[in-house]
């Protein structure tokens, strides 16, 4: 099939590089003229294990390009997808679906012969009625259905969760449509990938029921580490212990800073505000955002406490700053909030971050990047570990200690155990676990 798709970002382009591995013709479109540059000059705008070599191949034999012209897309596409953007909305924390809207007019005008429009995007209950009711609007004349497709992909496990989902989502009641979905998803069919059809509203709500719940079981385990803190348990077995029910499941309950990235907070703050306006509210979730709010800036508290108290004049060394590893995404990033309270606590800081360097320099004020973790030690009066990449999960500690001036290791993801940092001299705390 022939595809476009409209927004190449974190999801439009690895979802457009998947597609076209499984065989279609791929055009993925954006408004930003640098990336598109990038892509056609063989670069990759994003960092995301395999996606270079999986759009490399898939460029080179031709089923995957990259324009900014919509109109010529769209005209020769069977399925057009929209995956821009829907940030938290300034203000009242809706989800902006400006983007959604305009690339939804802009689709309508060039639509040629029967068209399925798939939001990819997250967007709240109802943005498919109202993408329907632009596309009409603007064009009467048009033949095409609106479909719910949404994404469930993890930044930095992209490929493998496109290419092997749990599941796949698609809300439509249109016969038409459906056939074309089957079509484009037809090699995961062959993998027995459970794909749920459903009503468009349904899909819709799928996707935010599952980032809430999600957000919610990061933020039970969070709490339950607050407790075990005051009373001497220790959170990574009672989270083995709880996870091995295989009604809870073990994932996503790791205790540490709070949940941040591009999708569970805005999307959990979406969520409440539809309940709200629907008058059904969601306490649990309102909760959650409350209480994960509170928590990332609990955590300069932690390292603050850890310095006896006291950071002004001192030298914090921060190991990672993305929301998570193996990305450069910087969207609501725990240590966005951390840094800034640790210096106006008075500490000077400085990081390190294998990939996130480049888009986190634009975001912080007078905090120094080095180009590894050694470096960052050095001198310092406290080490941060902030995110868990692999790389810092292996260090020598010893070596750390030694080029530090005061031996603190505040490990906000646990990645050490109590043992390995006190033998190589560390006072060390940790999330939930005992410290020493
Ligand atoms: P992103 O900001 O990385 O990419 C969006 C892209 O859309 C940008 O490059 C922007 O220039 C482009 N764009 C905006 N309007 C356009 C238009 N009219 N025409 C062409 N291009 C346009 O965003 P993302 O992280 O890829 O997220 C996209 C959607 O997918 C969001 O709704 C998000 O909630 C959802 N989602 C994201 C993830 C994730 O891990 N990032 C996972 C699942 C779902």
């Amino acid at each position: 099939m022939r595809v476009a798709m409209i927004g190449t970002g974190y999801v439009g382009l690895v979802s457009g590089a998947c597609f076209a591995d499984f065989g279609h013709e791929v055009t993925c479109v954006d408004k930003d003229a640098e990336k598109v540059e990038t892509l056609k000059s063989g670069g990759i705008p994003i960092y995301e294990p395999g996606l270079d070599m999986l759009v490399a191949r898939n460029a080179r034999e031709g089923r995957l390009s990259f324009t900014q012209d919509l109109a010529e897309a769209v005209r020769s596409a069977d399925a057009v997808f929209i995956a821009v953007g829907t940030p938290s909305r300034r203000g009242d924390g809706f989800a902006d679906l400006s983007y959604v809207y305009a690339a939804a007019k802009e689709i309508a005008g060039v639509l040629d012969g029967y068209t399925v429009v798939v939001t990819k995007s997250t967007v709240p209950v109802g943005t498919g009625d109202e993408v329907e009711r632009i596309i009409r609007e603007t064009r009467a004349d048009a033949d095409f259905s609106v479909v719910s497709n949404p994404e469930f992909l993890r930044e930095g496990a992209a490929i493998d969760d496109f290419k092997r989902p749990d599941r796949v989502v698609v809300g439509t009641d249109d016969d038409r449509a459906r056939a074309s979905m089957n079509e484009l998803y037809r090699p995961l069919f062959l993998n027995e990938t459970p794909i749920v059809f459903t009503s468009r509203r349904t899909s819709e709500l799928i996707k935010y029921a599952a980032n809430a719940f999600l957000a919610m079981k990061i933020t039970f385990i969070n709490e339950i580490a607050d407790l075990c803190e005051k009373v001497g348990a220790n959170v990574q077995e009672v989270a083995k212990g709880v996870g091995l029910d295989q009604r809870i499941g073990g994932k996503f309950l790791h205790a540490g800073p709070g949940y941040g990235g591009s999708c569970f907070p805005k999307d959990t703050l979406a969520l409440t505000r539809t309940a709200q306006e629907n008058d059904a509210p969601l306490r649990l979730i309102e909760t959650v955002v409350e209480v994960n709010d509170a928590r990332k800036r609990a955590m300069a508290d932690k390292v603050i406490a850890a310095c006896d108290g006291d950071v002004k004049g001192k030298t914090v060394a921060v190991l990672g700053v993305t929301f998570k590893p193996n990305t450069d995404d910087m969207r609501d990033a725990p240590s966005l909030e951390i840094i800034p309270a640790l210096q106006r606590a008075g500490a000077t800081v400085r990081a390190f971050d294998p990939a996130g360097t480049v888009e986190a320099e634009k975001l912080f004020d007078n905090v120094e990047f080095v180009s590894g973790p050694y470096f960052c030690a050095e001198g310092a009066d406290v080490l941060v570990i902030i995110t868990e990449w692999n790389e810092f999960r292996a260090l020598d500690l010893k070596r750390l200690k030694s080029m530090m001036k005061a031996p603190v290791l505040v490990d906000l993801r646990n990645i050490y155990t109590l043992e390995e940092a006190n033998n190589a001299g560390f006072a060390y705390t940790s999330v939930g676990r005992p410290n020493g």
